[in-house]
């Protein structure tokens, strides 16, 4: 798209010179002929892959459909529905091959569609590993929304079936695909603004209908913190580089609230990374849409806000005496991720958020309702990184091949291990 409105502008330019005379006219004719030779002729498309969506609810119909016309190699052959007349609407919308909508009786048989190649799971959260679970033993890669699942134990089966069955899962944490919370990333693991010693994030928005799924305990799995303040826990993690190794946290339901009576509405919660980082963040149903974080660090500190929203993200560095909004090219996240989901589908390569991302999520959010139900620090002693905690790692630069930096930006899961069993043997 950015290629074509500049060729646009300048051939209106120069319809309006020439009526102002020959002088106009040769500009314009000059800056014609800038335009041709800068026209870059779009390739044809690559190979693109086949997506069933299942799931055609708030998020399939306003974002991931839309989205498919900006992939590059990703497009939707199939859905999977309990309401045929919803989904035979879409179908025509989007050129989908009725003979390729399905429900969720006969989802199975997904099996014998070699036009579908990956499944999104869009369902609710509770729904996310049965179907997920099922998908893969249908012989097809997955991308599941967040949150994961319900539980850790969810989790891990929708892990080891993927391994079982020799295909992809990918947790659909799209602000890892989209340009802004990629640079605030890499500006904090660069340490341009000096070692990161606190970050702030906040989630939420004030949930309406008191009926919804979102606020039934078994099918969301919990209230604010699995639905929003996930995305303030997982930038915590992803902007620090790190597992935390601890857990506070204080919850509050507004009394007599009638969305509450299931899950919580307010989450307050405090982790503290190896290398001395530490995170406060909030997570609310109640509270009016908050979308922000901010990285400290010695020497400045980088903002977000909106930080996790479809759009219009922002961002502000504050270095010295000066702050300065930085502007990054807008991308469409669904579309960034799915394409990187093809992606490592046609090269064979392991997803940047792969199911084990997802697990470490709901292994950290386990331990925060833990915290918050007995007002005590929970130790997160088993998550990877953490056992390193006792010798620190702040230092850990880009150029390490252990460094968050790489193993996020070059996505070379396959080295995470061998760095972690090479530090294991440097802190033991
Ligand atoms: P939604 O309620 O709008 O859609 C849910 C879909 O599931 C509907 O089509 C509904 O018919 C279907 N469904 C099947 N069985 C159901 C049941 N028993 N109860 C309720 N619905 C049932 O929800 P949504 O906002 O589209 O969210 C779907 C998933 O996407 C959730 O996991 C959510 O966390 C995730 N999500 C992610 C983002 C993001 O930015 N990545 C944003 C919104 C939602």
């Amino acid at each position: 798209m950015s290629d074509s409105k500049p060729q646009e502008v300048t051939r209106r330019g120069f319809i309006a010179k020439i009526g102002k005379g020959l002088l106009a006219a040769n500009v314009a004719g000059t800056l014609i002929k800038k335009a041709a030779a800068q026209l870059v002729v779009p390739e044809p498309p690559g190979r693109k892959l086949g997506w069933a969506i299942v799931g055609l609810g708030s998020l399939s119909i306003n974002q991931i459909l839309p989205a498919f016309a900006k992939c590059e190699k990703s497009k939707v052959v199939a859905f999977v529905s309990g309401h045929p007349d919803k989904a035979s609407k879409l179908a025509l919308r989007y050129g989908v091959d009725p003979k390729n909508i399905y429900n969720y009786q006969n989802y199975d048989s997904i099996k014998d569609n070699p036009e579908v190649d990956i499944i999104y799971i869009v369902l609710p959260n509770g729904m996310h590993a049965e179907y997920t679970v099922r998908g893969l033993q249908s012989g097809k890669h997955v991308l599941s929304e967040k949150p994961m699942a319900n539980t850790p134990a969810e989790c891990q089966q929708m892990i080891d079936a993927a391994r079982k069955a020799h295909r992809k899962l990918m947790v659909a944490y799209r602000c890892r695909y989209e340009p802004y919370n990629q640079e605030a990333i890499r500006m904090a693991h660069s340490q341009e603004l000096g070692p990161t010693q606190v970050i702030l994030a906040d989630a939420g928005f004030n949930i309406g209908d008191p009926n919804q799924w979102r606020l039934k305990k078994d099918l969301a799995g919990g209230g604010s913190l699995m639905d929003i303040g996930i995305y303030a826990l997982n930038a915590s993690r992803y902007l620090s580089g790190e597992e935390p190794v601890q857990a506070n946290a204080m919850m509050y339901n507004s009394p007599g609230d009638p969305r509450f009576k299931e899950v919580e509405e307010h989450v307050n919660f405090q982790l503290r990374f190896p290398s001395g980082v530490l995170a406060n963040c909030t997570s609310s149903y109640g509270y009016f849409p908050q979308s922000h974080y901010r990285v400290v660090g010695t020497k400045g500190w980088i903002e977000m806000d909106p930080a996790t929203w479809y759009s219009g993200l922002r961002m502000r560095v504050h270095r010295g005496n000066s702050i300065e909004e930085r502007e990054l090219p807008q991308r469409d996240h669904f579309a960034a991720e799915m394409d990187h989901m093809s992606d490592c589908v046609i090269e064979d390569r392991e997803p940047l958020t792969p199911g084990e991302e997802g697990l470490r999520d709901i292994k950290i959010i386990t331990a925060i309702y833990e915290a918050a139900r007995t007002g005590k620090t929970v130790e997160l002693s088993e998550s990877n990184h953490g056992r390193v905690s006792s010798r620190g790692n702040r230092g850990w630069f880009q150029d390490s091949p252990c460094s968050p930096y790489t193993l996020h930006h070059e996505g070379i899961r396959e080295k995470e291990q061998k760095c972690l069993t090479r530090l294991e043997k440097t802190a033991a």
